[in-house]
């Protein structure tokens, strides 16, 4: 029972065609089948995942199912979950079981979702490719040579080879847009503070923000509709009144759904570093958004040529100040043999962590550090003002800002690993999002060389819903979304 909708399982649900426990059987057996191969998941918990089923059937035959109930859901492993393994990608935490569960976690189980399994990631979140993970690369289903894009490409490579409907995923500078965009799915980061971050392990605070992942914008509704929702518990949650993000997709449109839609094209999107292939897709793109009645406006974002620079300050100046937590001492990884206080958290942070936390870590203590603060970590806020800035007068002229998501299609294993600013300009089209905490969204819009694409539509706070709409009538007249990988049936 693989379909192409979160809909069709419900309604297949509802109809007692299939039960969660069958369901969640297949979903399991799928993940036992292939993901030796990719390596998508760090945990499953197969009794734990069939009991949530049992009681999901139990509700549904109350007649108290809502549109998730009894469907597997897959989680990135920043999320922690009761009585779960939860590692976020890192040896620090290899020994973890989380005493309680994450906002979005509670929220998923409140609807009746089954959790499937914990997804792999780039350690702590850090990184484009998934390389940086403790346990091990996750290979890209549509090329096995490939990665998947990170840091959520567990949760990204399990949903395209269709080991789970539909997952979750963070995104502090690209996580869930990337590898959206590498393994051909809708993901969406949404509007800082909509999502709460209770209980999601903290990168860069001020930046983290979790999203979906699925394989259309009518699915990332439903999931959005179930995450979003103030938190008293997250300080930077906010406080709004309850959306449906799928209502507007239902509205009967004509030929031309979009008229009266203004499309931002940035220059600065469109004229830096990208492939071409990638770019010829993108036209392609705006080509059918002007067929659905869309206009589309030159914009600018002259400050966005700043934002890698300015993220790789501020982002490594809150991840050291997170990860200060994680010293051998309350829970996570202990070396087994020190000679004092000092030498045991030196040498537990030295094992515990990897190459690329460490460097965020050194990079962040030094940015904060006494004489450079002003130089560094003053100056790279400053720039992430004036980004904020130019999205609020871009967004005067338009009303979706549009462009690639990635300069490239999924490149090989190994290909950027060895160098640093390589790997952290693949986040070149998403960062600047983060900054000005705008919501964002990826789709599929074609393919080069057997790899696909992501289109990246970016809207003002708030407007999750019309984002959603605007993808959700690309998807009703493209069928790239629908295509997958093979291998995987
Ligand atoms: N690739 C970026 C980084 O390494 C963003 C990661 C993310 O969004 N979690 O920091």
């Amino acid at each position: 029972m693989i379909t192409d909708s979160l809909q069709a399982l419900a309604r297949a649900l509802a109809t007692k065609e299939v039960s969660s426990v069958e369901l969640t059987r297949q979903y399991l057996e799928r993940i036992a089948r292939h993901n030796p191969q990719l390596n998508a998941f760090i945990s499953v918990d197969e009794a734990n995942s069939l009991a949530q089923a049992g009681a999901a059937d139990a509700r549904l035959a109350r007649g108290e199912g809502g549109p998730l109930t009894g469907i597997p859901i897959a989680h990135k492993d920043i999320f922690c979950a009761q009585g779960w393994l939860t590692t976020c990608g890192s040896k620090m935490l290899n020994n973890f079981v989380s005493p309680y569960d994450a906002a979005v976690i509670e929220r998923f189980k409140r609807a009746g979702a089954v959790l499937l399994g914990k997804t792999n990631m780039d350690e702590f979140a850090m990184g484009s490719s998934n390389e940086t993970s403790f346990y091990g690369p996750v290979k890209n289903p549509w090329n096995a040579d490939c990665v998947p894009g990170g840091s959520s490409g567990g949760s990204a490579a399990a949903v395209a080879a269709g080991l789970t409907p539909a997952a979750t995923g963070t995104d502090t500078g690209g996580s869930i847009r990337q590898p959206a965009a590498l393994c051909n799915l809708t993901g969406m980061k949404p509007t800082y503070g909509l999502v709460s971050r209770y209980g999601m392990i903290a990168f860069a605070s001020s930046l983290d923000q979790a999203g979906p992942l699925a394989r259309s914008a009518a699915d990332c509704a439903l999931l959005l509709n179930a995450m979003a929702g103030f938190d008293e518990r997250d300080s930077t949650s906010l406080e709004r009144p309850r959306e449906d993000y799928g209502q507007a997709l239902t509205a009967a449109a004509g030929d031309r759904p979009l008229a009266g839609l203004k499309i931002g094209l940035p220059a600065e999107f469109f004229d830096q570093g990208c492939s071409p292939e990638v770019m010829q897709l993108v036209e392609a793109a705006i080509a059918e958004y002007r067929r659905l009645g869309a206009e589309t406006v030159a914009v600018s974002l002259p400050s966005m040529q700043l934002s890698v620079a300015a993220y790789y300050v501020i982002a490594p100046a809150e991840a050291s100040s997170n990860l200060a937590r994680f010293d051998g001492v309350r829970y996570g990884y202990r070396a087994p043999a020190y000679h004092d206080l000092n030498d045991m958290y030196s040498k537990s942070r030295a094992q515990g962590f990897g190459a690329e936390v460490k460097r965020r870590i050194l990079i962040g203590t030094y940015v904060l550090s006494h004489g450079y603060y002003d130089a560094y970590y003053l100056q790279a806020q400053r720039i992430r003002r004036l980004i904020a800035k130019d999205f609020a007068h871009a967004f005067q002229h338009c009303d979706v800002i549009l462009g690639p998501t990635s300069p490239s299609t999924a490149f090989k294993l190994g290909e950027k690993a060895a160098d640093p600013v390589q790997m952290y300009l693949s986040d070149i089209y998403t960062i600047a999002v983060n900054l000005a905490g705008l919501p964002a969204l990826s789709i599929p819009c074609g393919f080069a060389g057997g790899l696909p694409a992501g289109l990246q539509l970016i809207g003002d706070y708030f407007t999750e819903s019309r984002l959603l709409n605007v993808a959700h009538r690309y998807q009703q007249t493209s069928n790239w979304h629908l295509q997958r990988p093979a291998g995987f049936d």
